[in-house]
């Protein structure tokens, strides 16, 4: 039997890491099991669904490796609707499905307001079809579903605590369960590995497998993604998107290896590993059924890792859409015939170990391509204190003079300026590296002032200087 697995994501706006991770679960054992990855858009709610969102999960799926052309699909759920209300039928045409009139408050008349769920009322009036009746799915009544989830064991739910679940609303529309069993027995799914969060749905779907003669998927149910104060990651209060992640500078591989560690460990004391570990080593019966915790300044770090492991020539190419802007990351502050590649190239390696995502080069490198620099003002006023004037006519002025303008000769004549007036090299750069990038933090000060040049260097100088009269 060749596995098949899907990943079903509702198009609803943006590609949330859960979903990513979960979607990379499947990617990996499918591959591990020689099976293959189904993409199926659950866009049946036509109200919340837009073309260029399915296109959001096309291109974060591409982002995270799984690249379009390499699975089988995408479907669209809508286009299975007959096959949706073919099943329904089947159900009731069965005994297994029942038309219910009852509306909500109908059956808290009868079961008061704290009793949950369906009281049965339908069961046995023998109502047929008709506008404004759901279909309602006759649960056992006796007997358990056992569910085999390869993460949670066998999760087993007594029929009898299930109530009669609607499977088509009143307007005859199946719902998302019936319709999401459905796609999955046609397009022959083995196993479903989705968030924890539809585990209480499985029973449910589990009984609708029953009921239209076909053997259900074995499933597995990842741990639902939390933030720090435990909470399940919420597009209104977390940033979950991940395009914002890829939007930012986060690295595809960090992110990717960072996704599985949600719940999950490779050998050994080890994070960061190569991919190919990962789609090895993974076991969908070693993830840890416990909410996983998504530390955003862990990611932060690992990234921080990632990009200090590129080789430079890949670390400049990486920086790129954040050095021109694309149609989703805002453009840089120069102008593009401002940018110099061979001046960018000659600080990359410096600003590559101090940035932990690539949209941080930005501030780093600014200095390079505007014509005047963008004063911070709170660094303007904290480095041009008493005597910064004083030190910036005498650096001026060595500077001035130096017949070799490198990195070197600068520290060695900015030393000397400080050791005259009792500063050390610290304090000595800062009215310098303000005056000259706007900024108080920032590349190494001398490299910075080589690659830059001695006219700018030296206009800057000159015009902070004239700022402080
Ligand atoms: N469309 C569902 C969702 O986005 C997924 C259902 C499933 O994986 O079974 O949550």
């Amino acid at each position: 039997m060749t596995v098949r697995v899907r990943f079903a994501p509702s198009p609803t706006g943006m590609f949330h890491v859960g979903g990513a991770r979960s979607a990379l679960q499947n990617w990996i054992f499918a591959k591990q099991q020689g099976g293959v990855f189904v993409l199926r858009i659950e866009d049946t709610d036509a109200a919340r669904n837009r073309p260029e969102w399915t296109e959001g999960i096309l291109s974060a799926l591409d982002w995270i490796g799984i690249a379009r052309g390499s699975y089988e699909g995408p479907y669209f759920q809508s286009s299975y609707a007959g096959e949706h209300r073919a099943a329904a039928q089947r159900l009731y045409e069965g005994g297994r499905a029942y038309y219910c009139d009852c509306t909500r408050e109908d059956v808290q008349a009868r079961t008061g307001p704290q009793q949950r769920g369906y009281d049965g009322f339908c069961r046995d009036r023998g109502l047929g079809p008709g506008e404004g009746r759901a279909l309602r799915f006759r649960t056992p009544d006796e007997g358990e579903t056992v569910v085999v989830d390869l993460v949670r064991g066998e999760p087993t739910f007594e029929n009898k605590l299930i109530e009669d679940f609607v499977i088509a609303r009143g307007d005859g529309s199946p719902v998302f369960l019936l319709a999401n069993v459905v796609d999955d027995m046609s397009m022959g799914i083995t196993h479903v590995i989705r968030a924890e969060e539809h585990l209480p749905n499985t029973p449910k779907q589990q009984l609708l497998w029953d009921a239209l003669g076909v053997k259900p998927p074995i499933w597995a149910h990842v741990p639902v993604v939390v933030n720090e104060k435990r909470q399940k990651l919420s597009k209104r209060r977390d940033k979950v998107a991940l395009e914002a992640y890829r939007d930012e500078g986060y690295l595809a591989d960090a992110m990717r290896n960072y996704l599985m560690l949600l719940g999950w460990a490779p050998s050994g004391d080890r994070e960061i590993v190569a991919w190919s570990v990962i789609e090895e080593e993974f076991r969908l019966d070693e993830v840890n059924p416990s909410p996983a915790f998504f530390d955003e300044k862990k990611l932060r770090a690992f990234n921080g890792d990632y990009i200090r492991a590129l080789p430079v020539a890949d670390f400049v190419e990486a920086c790129r859409p954040w050095l021109t802007g694309t149609d989703t990351i805002a453009p840089p502050p120069w102008q593009p015939d401002e940018f110099d590649p061979a001046a960018f190239a000659a600080v990359a390696a410096l600003a590559q170990t101090r940035i932990a995502v690539l949209s941080e080069i930005v501030p780093n490198v600014d200095f390079l391509f505007l014509a005047d620099p963008l004063i911070d003002e709170a660094a303007w006023a904290k480095a041009m204190k008493e005597g910064a004037a004083e030190l910036l006519d005498a650096a001026i002025v060595a500077f001035e003079a130096l017949e070799s303008w490198d990195a070197e000769s600068l520290k060695a004549t900015l030393e000397a300026v400080g050791a005259e007036r009792g500063l050390k090299l610290g304090k000595a750069q800062a009215p310098v590296r303000v005056a000259v990038t706007g900024r108080t933090v920032g590349l190494p000060l001398f490299e910075s002032l080589d690659v830059l040049g001695r006219d700018r260097t030296l206009t800057r100088l000159r015009a902070a200087r004239v700022r402080l009269v």
